[in-house]
């Protein structure tokens, strides 16, 4: 079996500037490591976000004696994983909330917890410096439809025997500081992470049996009965076994290439408040919400005074995304901070930026072993650090010692299912987003 990657690809770097990546002072160092020549590993990982760095530290703790590769075509800290809100959820969130089996929205914690529980492992045994804080997620709702959604997400929350916190406008407003939400739910679990300050500190952690190379690309792989090779335009890795975590770009390996679609979701992320700012801003710092509309907006301000937004979808399956769309939706991302914030109307937006996630219909997921010796995670993961810091794990587990309890509690999953033939499905989501942008449209 031999596959060729896709020679034109576009990677999520291209996509605006990635505020958590590039207001980290560190952001300028260069990989030391070249990636040429004829080379050979007892396992390569491509792709380094939360699932692949996850699964180089666990198959580095269970075999350290193994020589290990991970191979990223971007920096580390660039891929989604980089550019996600930090949020990193023990709830059951989005396409969980679509059903209401309770016995499902158990699974999900488990799920989330064990994750959450693995990436601190991680973090406390490497000291690793990302702003890791168990802050708790307030779901929140600015109008009385969205409020309506809460009332559904609490009995999810009772179903699963959960605490939670009912808010209303005031109190909402004591701790955001502004007058925009009319009730909210607020958990205590979930943890708030600099997204791209961890990546880069775990990649920092991996044993010295570990091999990092970044800015190469992988165009093909090729299989036999014994190993897989694996080939950047400058290098060909032989290898024992293969774990592709690759987000969406699985598509482009030809695998899930019916299942899945990327879709891409934008941030943006202000300065830092000046003091004159803060003088006039009235809640508190280090706080996170999501919207009860699923097509709502995420909000963070950071504990060092940064307000980051992210909303907007788009169908993009060239992963490519111009200028022109960045600068609309900084301004669109600047407009929501002002409706929430007039006070602050002399706020920058320093990086505006997009990422990929992958979508499924049926919100399938998978993760194990896609053949002989080629193993990956792909699926819905529109919200991802919990679950695919898990599925890394579970991988590396399978891989090394045969059997996984925690890839068997994710396979019990349904996988992505099919999705209908161009032009149809091209058509169908761009009229679902739509709709959607426009249900939501007081969310934004
Ligand atoms: C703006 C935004 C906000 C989000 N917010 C949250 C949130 O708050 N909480 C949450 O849980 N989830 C969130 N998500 C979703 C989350 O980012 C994803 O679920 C997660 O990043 C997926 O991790 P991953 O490791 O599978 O993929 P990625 O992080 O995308 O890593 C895949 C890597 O594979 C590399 N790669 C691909 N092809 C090749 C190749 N041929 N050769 C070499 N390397 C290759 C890519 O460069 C990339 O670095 C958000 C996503 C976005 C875009």
């Amino acid at each position: 079996m031999v596959k060729e990657f896709s020679k034109y690809m576009k990677f999520q770097n291209s996509i605006g500037s990635n505020g958590w990546y590039y207001s980290l002072d560190t952001s300028i160092e260069d990989s030391p490591i070249e990636l040429k020549g004829n080379l050979s590993y007892d396992y390569v990982i491509v792709g380094a976000g939360f699932v692949g760095l996850s699964a180089a530290y666990r198959l580095a703790q269970l075999s350290p004696k193994s020589h290990i590769a991970i191979i990223d075509a971007t920096k580390i800290g660039l891929s989604s994983s980089g550019r996600c809100s930090g949020f990193v959820i023990d709830t059951p969130h989005k396409g969980d909330l679509l059903h209401d089996d309770s016995n499902l929205h158990k699974q999900a914690f488990e799920i989330n917890r064990k994750g959450i529980f693995w990436m601190q492992e991680m973090v406390n045994d490497n000291d690793i410096k990302c702003n890791w804080k168990q802050s708790g997620k307030y779901q929140v709702a600015a109008s009385h439809k969205a409020a309506s959604y809460l009332e559904n997400y609490k009995k999810m929350l009772d179903g699963a025997k959960e605490n939670y916190r009912v808010l209303d406008q005031a109190e909402l407003e004591s701790v955001m500081g502004t007058k925009k939400y009319i009730s909210g739910v607020f958990t205590p679990g979930c943890v708030l992470i600099q997204p791209a300050a961890y990546l880069k500190g775990l990649a920092r952690s991996l044993p010295e049996n570990v091999s990092v190379f970044e800015n190469a690309k992988v165009i093909s792989v090729a299989s036999n009965a014994k190993g897989v090779a694996v080939s950047t335009k400058s290098a060909t890795i032989n290898c024992k076994k293969l774990i592709l975590s690759v987000n969406v770009y699985v598509r482009e390996f030809n695998y899930s290439k019916n299942t899945i679609v990327p879709i891409i979701t934008y941030a943006s992320m202000s300065n830092v408040l000046t003091e004159e700012q803060q003088a006039k801003y009235t809640g508190t710092y280090g706080w996170g919400l999501t919207s009860a509309d699923k097509g709502g907006t995420t909000l963070r301000m950071t504990k060092d005074k940064r307000l980051v937004i992210r909303n907007h979808y788009t169908h993009t399956p060239s992963y490519q995304v111009n200028d022109r769309f960045i600068t609309k939706l900084k301004q669109q991302h600047y407009n929501g901070l002002v409706d929430r914030y007039p006070d602050l109307n002399d706020l920058k937006i320093e990086f505006t930026w997009g990422g990929v996630c992958a979508v499924s219909r049926n919100f399938g997921f998978f993760a194990g072993k896609l053949e002989e010796n080629i193993y990956s995670c792909y699926g819905h993961n529109g919200v991802g650090a919990a679950r695919g810091s898990l599925a890394g794990k579970s991988i590396a587990d399978e891989i090394i010692t045969g059997e996984s309890e925690d890839l068997n509690l994710l396979r019990n999953a349904e996988l992505p299912c099919w999705n209908p033939p161009e032009p149809f499905l091209s058509i169908g989501i761009s009229t679902r987003l739509a709709y959607e942008r426009y249900k939501s449209r007081a969310e934004l």
